[in-house]
């Protein structure tokens, strides 16, 4: 397949050097940290939000946009219902398109263990008021895209929905500035400052920006980043290949979920694609160091995922570096984006099974192709905590694969957390403890 463009992700201004000191210090500027940034500009806290690449260079450009409640861990519940409230207010009061629209998704499957996991799942949630509904065959058969086939039954979720990868977090981004947050970008940030056990500062490619409270939002980095500080995080990243397509007919009007095939209508009329086998996980010396902890959701994702070594045990965020100085260069600046190679062997095979199943997409083209590194934690939910073994830092971290659509909520808890406020959702569940 001849070369495609990558992902797309709208760039943002940003200042030239780093304020001399901040009230709070935000590392990291996926949807976690704009989020953050965000909250507090608004609360009126002076904000650096510091990123070694571009804003939402990494992960929160490169997912599928899926803004939903249905299947998550019962934890995290609350805090993306606050998440859907956010995304509700935030593209009115930033002014901006997010791409957030709260169409639907439809899940169909003809696997009964799937079709039995999202009953009990349904049934989890009837207590949060979740509004979801169990499909039949029938039902499933008339609501899917393309010719019938043989579903057994599926998950309706009316109030999901999905945003735009490549526009959501630079709005956030825009309005955080907008409010007066200071964003550096290609700024990266080597390591934490500390005095008398606390928090003091923060060392940058750019030099010192003092500090009491730091928000970590560092995504795939932020295992890495602490290791350095002697914190254990453990965290390992799997890898995703997914493609845009050119403009097509709308055969579904929210996200489209199969076994098989993952469709998320785009603002341009094109679709986001996530093929089968999309998941690869690359053995690398954290996939090694955490496998006994990672054993259980590896185990339970067997089928969708495929082992394989790869430069990542090498190179990025995965390998075991734990030492290096403040005074230079570091990995941070070597790597402004950790830029995934796309499996291109996916594309083909997922544009003919998508015209067999909708004959209506015949002529659908891939326009772009990329990967991302997905960042886990063992139980695939967030890390957001005030880490009682350095004073002063906040972590928001570990979004494990469906952290977009929660983003916003994750930010604005870690904002609350890192300046005292109490917190609209309770952080207990999300706790680093929870791990050691
Ligand atoms: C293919 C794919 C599909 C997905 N689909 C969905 C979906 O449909 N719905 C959903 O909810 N989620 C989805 N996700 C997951 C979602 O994208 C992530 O969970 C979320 O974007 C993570 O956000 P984040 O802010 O934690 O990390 P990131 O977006 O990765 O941002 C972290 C940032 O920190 C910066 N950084 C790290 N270290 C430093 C440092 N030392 N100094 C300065 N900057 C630093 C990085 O450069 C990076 O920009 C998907 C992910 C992928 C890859």
């Amino acid at each position: 397949m001849s070369a495609l463009p990558g992902h797309w992700v709208d760039p943002v201004e940003g200042d030239a050097r780093p304020p001399a000191s901040a009230d709070v210090v935000v590392i990291g500027a996926g949807i976690a940290g704009v989020a953050a940034a965000y909250t507090l500009a608004k609360a009126g806290h002076s904000v650096a939000l510091l990123e070694k690449g571009v804003v939402a260079g990494e992960q929160s450009s490169r997912n599928w946009g899926w803004c939903r409640l249905m299947s998550r861990d019962e934890r995290e519940i609350p805090l993306m219902q606050r998440a859907h409230a956010l995304w509700d207010q935030w593209p009115g009061e930033i002014g901006q398109e997010m791409g957030f629209r709260r169409n639907g998704l439809l899940y169909v499957t003809k696997d009964p263990k799937e079709l039995a996991g999202w009953e009990a799942w349904a049934e989890m949630a009837r207590p949060y008021q979740a509004p979801v509904r169990i499909i039949g065959a029938e039902e499933a058969r008339r609501l899917a895209p393309g010719a019938p086939q043989e579903w057994i039954g599926g998950v309706v979720s009316p109030q999901d929905g999905r945003a735009e990868p490549g526009l959501a977090a630079p709005a956030i981004a825009r309005a955080a500035r907008a409010l007066g947050a200071s964003l550096v970008q290609n700024c990266a940030v080597r390591g934490l400052d500390t005095t008398g056990g606390r928090i003091s500062g923060v060392f940058t490619e750019h030099g010192l920006v003092k500090t009491n409270a730091v928000i970590l939002a560092g995504g795939a980095w932020s295992s890495m980043f602490l290791r350095r500080h002697g914190i254990d995080l453990p965290q390992s990243s799997v890898h995703s290949t997914v493609f845009a397509t050119t403009p097509a007919p709308q055969v579904v009007e929210g996200g489209f979920y199969s076994a098989d095939l993952c469709l998320t209508p785009l603002l341009d009329g094109g679709y986001i694609v996530a093929a089968k086998a999309r998941t690869r996980i690359e053995i690398t010396p954290a996939a090694i160091r955490y496998a006994a902890r990672f054993g259980r959701s590896l185990l339970a994702n067997r089928k969708v995922v495929e082992l394989r070594m790869g430069r990542s045990f090498f190179e990025g965020p995965d390998t075991i570096h734990r030492k290096w100085r403040f005074d230079r260069e570091t990995v941070f600046e070597r790597i402004r984006v950790l830029n995934a190679k796309p499996n291109l062997a996916l594309v083909e095979p997922a544009l003919r099974d998508i015209v067999a199943a909708c004959p209506e997409l015949q002529g659908i083209q891939a326009a772009r192709v990329w990967a991302g590194w997905i960042d886990l934690t063992p139980d695939v939910v967030p890390v957001i905590d005030n880490l009682a073994a350095l004073p002063g830092l906040t972590v928001a971290t570990g979004l494990s694969g469906h952290g977009f659509g929660i983003g916003p909520a994750i930010g604005e808890l870690a904002a609350q957390m890192a300046t005292g406020v109490t917190p609209l959702v309770d952080p207990g569940a999300f706790r680093l403890a929870r791990f050691q």
